[in-house]
C-alpha cells in the first residue's frame, strides 16, 4: 500500500454547507404548520411527512448549524425510516400471500414505530423472549397475536409467557417437552422442524429444528405428557437467496404432518418462518403457493402463517454518516486514483461502524454500499467527477471497525462530508452496542412521501386515537 498521511480536516466543510446547496430545500417540507399531527406518540419522537430524501438532507443540514453553535456531537449518524415503504410491503404480502398470515419477526427491528405501524395493520409478531413478549404487549397487541418462536426457552421464561397468555411456541427437542409440561400444559406446541438452509446467509439450521427422524418419537413423547401439539413450522435460513427452499420445505412439513396424524394428532397450523428476501419475494410467493397446492390440496381448516422480519423492513431505513477523518496522500504528492494492486489509496473513517448500525457486516453477512450525501457544501454530486479507489472504516479503536473493504469513492470526497447507506433496517440498530463509548444512531421518522403515505399516517392516528395500541 502506498504511503497515506493524515489530511487536517477541511475548515470550509461544515460551516459553508447552507451556503451554496445545489438542490433547493423548502423547509416547508416539514410541514411545520402542521406539526401538532406530528405527535401520534407524547413518548416517540414526531412523525414527519415528505420523502426521505428530504429528510436525509434536512439532517445535514441541521447538523451544520448545530456544529456553529459548537453542539458536541453536532455531526452525529442518523437513520431516516420511510414507514410508508412497510406500509407498501405488508400491501405486497397480502397481494402475493393472501391467506399467509405474518407474523412479524420482532428481532430483526424493534423500531417502537414499526412495531405500532405493524400492530395497526394487523399483523401478528414472533417473539422469542420475555422482554420482546412484554414490548408487544404494552403496545395493545392481544397475547393470541404472538407466537413465542423460540424452540429452546427458559423454564421461566415458559411460565412468565403463560401468565401472559402467550400459548403458542415452537419446540424441537424432548427437553423443552418436559419443561413444557411442568411450566404450561395449556400450551399449543408448533413442531419446528429441519430444513434445508445451505442456500441461506443466516444458517439456523446449525442451532435449530428436528430432523424427521425424530419427529415420530418427540410427538409420541409430548402425547405421553399430555401435551397439544397444533401444527409444524420451519425456517429456511434468514437471508435466502434460493426460492426452491421453500418447496423442499413444505414437502417435508407434509411428512411431518402425516406423521402428526400416525401420532393421533389433527394439526391445524403451518408456520412457514421467515427467509422472504425483498429481490425475489413475487418468485419465492408463487413457488410457495404452488408448494401448498401440491402438497396441501384441502386446506380449509389449515391456519398457515409466516415469520417474515428483513421482508418489511429492510428498505426502510437509511443511514447517513459523516466523514470524521481521512487518511490521504498528502497535497502535491502524486495522487493516484488507486493503488498498484486496485487497492485503496484514500481511507474514510465515518461516525457509526461495525460495532454500531453497521454490526450487520458481522453479524448479518451482509455488505454495505454507500453513495454520497453531500460533498464540499453541495447535495449535487457530478455524475463525472473522477474517483478514487477508498476504504471506509468505523469511529472505535478496534481494527475489525471495517464498514467498506474497497469502494470507488469521488475523490473531492473529505473530512465533513457525507455518506449515505440504504437498506439499513435489518438487523442492523437493534443490535447496536456503545463500545468505545459512541452511541447509538437516532432515528427520524416520515410517512414518506409516494403511495402509502395517507395510508401509513390512518394507521397509526387510528391506532392511538383509539388507544388500542399505547
Ligand atoms: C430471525 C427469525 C425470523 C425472521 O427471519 P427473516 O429472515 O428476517 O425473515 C423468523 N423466525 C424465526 C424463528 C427467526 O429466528
Amino acid at each position: 500500500m502506498s504511503p497515506l498521511d493524515v489530511l487536517p480536516a477541511h475548515p470550509r466543510c461544515l460551516p459553508s454547507l447552507p451556503r451554496r446547496p445545489a438542490v433547493i430545500l423548502s423547509p416547508a417540507s416539514h410541514d411545520r404548520d402542521d406539526s401538532a399531527d406530528d405527535a401520534f406518540f407524547p413518548d416517540l419522537p414526531p412523525l414527519l411527512r415528505g420523502h426521505p430524501d428530504i429528510h436525509l438532507r434536512n439532517g445535514v443540514l441541521t447538523a451544520a448549524r448545530l456544529a456553529a453553535l459548537h453542539e458536541p456531537d453536532a455531526e452525529k449518524a442518523y437513520f431516516v425510516a420511510d414507514l410508508s415503504y412497510i406500509y407498501n410491503q405488508h400491501q405486497r404480502w397480502q397481494r402475493c400471500l393472501p391467506e399467509v398470515e405474518p407474523f412479524y419477526a420482532i428481532k430483526c427491528n424493534p423500531d417502537p414505530y414499526v412495531l405500532r405501524l405493524l400492530a395497526a395493520l394487523g399483523t401478528g409478531f414472533d417473539c422469542a423472549s420475555n422482554g420482546e413478549i412484554a414490548q408487544v404487549l404494552s403496545i395493545g397487541v392481544a397475547p393470541e397475536r404472538i407466537i413465542f418462536a423460540n424452540p429452546c426457552k427458559a423454564t421461566s421464561f415458559i411460565k412468565n409467557a403463560a401468565r401472559s397468555r402467550v400459548h403458542m411456541m415452537t419446540f424441537d427437542n424432548a427437553d423443552e417437552l418436559y419443561k413444557v409440561a411442568r411450566a404450561n400444559p395449556a400450551a399449543q406446541l408448533v413442531l419446528r422442524i429441519l430444513t434445508d438452509d445451505s442456500k441461506s446467509l443466516c444458517r439456523l439450521g446449525l442451532k435449530f429444528g428436528a430432523p424427521l427422524a425424530s419427529v415420530p418419537g418427540l410427538l409420541a413423547k409430548a402425547r405421553e405428557l399430555g401435551l397439544d401439539v397444533v401444527g409444524i413450522s420451519f425456517h429456511v435460513g434468514s437471508g435466502c437467496y434460493d426460492s426452491s427452499a421453500f418447496a423442499d420445505a413444505v414437502m417435508r412439513a407434509r411428512a411431518a404432518f402425516d406423521m402428526g396424524a400416525a401420532a393421533g394428532y389433527a394439526f391445524r397450523l403451518l408456520d412457514v418462518g421467515g427467509g422472504f428476501e425483498e429481490a425475489t419475494f413475487e418468485a419465492t410467493a408463487a413457488i410457495l403457493r404452488d408448494a401448498l397446492d401440491r402438497h396441501f390440496p384441502d386446506r380449509a381448516d389449515l391456519r398457515i402463517i409466516a415469520e417474515p422480519g428483513r421482508f418489511y423492513v429492510a428498505r426502510a431505513f437509511t443511514l447517513a454518516a459523516n466523514i470524521i477523518a481521512r487518511r490521504a496522500p498528502l497535497d502535491g504528492e502524486h495522487a493516484a486514483a488507486s493503488g498498484a494492486d486496485g487497492e485503496p489509496v484514500v481511507m474514510y473513517y465515518i461516525n457509526d461502524g461495525v460495532y454500531g448500525a453497521f454490526n450487520c457486516i458481522l453479524f448479518d453477512h451482509q455488505q454495505v454500499h454507500p453513495y454520497v450525501l453531500a460533498m464540499g457544501g453541495s447535495f449535487h454530486v457530478p455524475g463525472n467527477a473522477p474517483q478514487s479507489t477508498s476504504s471506509v472504516w468505523g469511529p472505535t479503536c478496534d481494527s475489525i471497525d471495517c464498514v467498506c473493504p474497497v469502494v470507488a469513492l469521488p475523490a473531492a470526497l473529505q473530512v465533513g462530508d457525507w455518506l449515505a447507506f440504504a437498506n439499513m433496517g435489518a438487523y442492523t440498530v437493534c443490535a447496536a452496542s456503545q463500545f468505545n463509548g459512541f452511541q447509538v444512531s437516532a432515528v427520524v421518522y416520515t410517512t414518506g412521501g409516494g403511495p402509502g403515505a395517507q395510508e401509513t399516517r390512518h394507521a397509526l392516528r387510528t391506532a392511538a386515537g383509539e388507544g388500542a395500541l399505547k
